[in-house]
């Protein structure tokens, strides 16, 4: 991917842990490379085509003066949510601090920390059978908008299924959703968990009634699995309430473990081809 990059801007201020720091500035040096697709730009030699480095140090400024950080982790961090929010077309960035005067009793050059940070693509499976079931997807799709740098790209239609399992219930109305989040995968199922909290849910029997089911499909390509997080969604081939509203709204998405795409996997379970 092409890069753009920033280096070694330089700000006085007073970031750092000890009281002293907060009032003797000291110097800190910040760079920031952006992977983003120049190509166009390069091409039409147009600067809406690409991202202005200028407004980017403007910003970094801004982020800098905005307060006193504690830790320089704070300030890498602060600066590459700045970014991510404000250049559509950056994808990803990696922003490094040094801190060349910190409070070390010892001869060095500077410290440093260095961090990547970039736009997350999650695909959700909401759903619900019990109450106002259309009213419940709604609800909890506004609640997710509402996360904060998370942007709703895509929402499939309402799906109503029958339910599976042994518990005789109602119905399910079931969506899938594409989001667009700066939060990393475990922080944003725990958003969800909350959201599913706040609107009620109990957990009581496995796969009984629920007023709302969030669960994350995919994240990116990537894979997760630990206690309590298991990605990509371990019965997504299963389900055809899940695969026919994601064959919708993300036909060509590749499933990174079954090497086939969503339209595949919808087709080998409708018309188990
Ligand atoms: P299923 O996983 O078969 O769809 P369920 O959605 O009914 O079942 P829940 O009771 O909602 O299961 O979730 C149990 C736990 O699963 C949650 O507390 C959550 O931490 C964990 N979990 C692991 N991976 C995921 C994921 N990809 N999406 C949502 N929850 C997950
Ligand atoms: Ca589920
Ligand atoms: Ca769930």
């Amino acid at each position: 991917m092409d890069r753009i990059c920033i280096e070694n801007l330089e700000f006085i201020g007073n970031h750092g842990v000890f009281k002293e720091e907060k009032f003797l500035e000291q110097k800190f040096i910040i760079s920031v490379r952006m992977e983003t697709d120049t190509r166009k730009a390069g091409v039409s030699g147009e600067l809406e085509s690409s991202t202005h480095y200028g407004n980017v140090a403007e910003d970094i400024e801004k982020v800098f003066f905005s307060d006193s950080f504690d830790l320089i982790e704070t300030l890498a961090e602060k600066i590459a949510e700045k970014i991510l929010s404000c250049y559509p077309l950056i994808s990803k960035v990696e922003v490094i601090v040094k801190k060349p005067w910190a409070p070390i009793k010892k001869h060095f050059d500077y410290v440093s920390v260095e961090i990547q940070r970039s736009r997350n693509i999650i695909y959700l499976s909401i759903g619900s059978n019990i109450g106002d079931k259309r009213k419940n997807l709604e609800v909890a799709i506004e609640k997710i908008s509402k996360i904060s740098n998370t942007k709703i790209k895509n929402v499939s239609t309402f799906l109503e299924t029958e339910p599976f399992g042994d518990i005789i219930q109602e119905n399910f109305l079931n969506a899938c959703l594409k989001v667009e989040t700066l939060f990393p995968c475990e922080e944003f199922l725990n958003l969800l968990l909350d959201i599913e909290k706040d609107m009620g849910r109990i957990r009581d029997k496995k796969w009984g009634p629920r007023i709302i089911d969030l669960d994350i499909l995919f994240f990116n390509d990537e894979l997760y699995q630990k206690n309590n997080l298991s990605v990509p969604h371990p019965y997504i081939c299963e389900r055809a309430f899940v695969l026919i509203p994601l064959a919708e709204i993300a036909p060509n998405f590749i499933h990174p473990l079954e090497k086939k795409t969503i339209l595949q996997l919808e087709r080998l379970i409708t018309r188990g081809k």
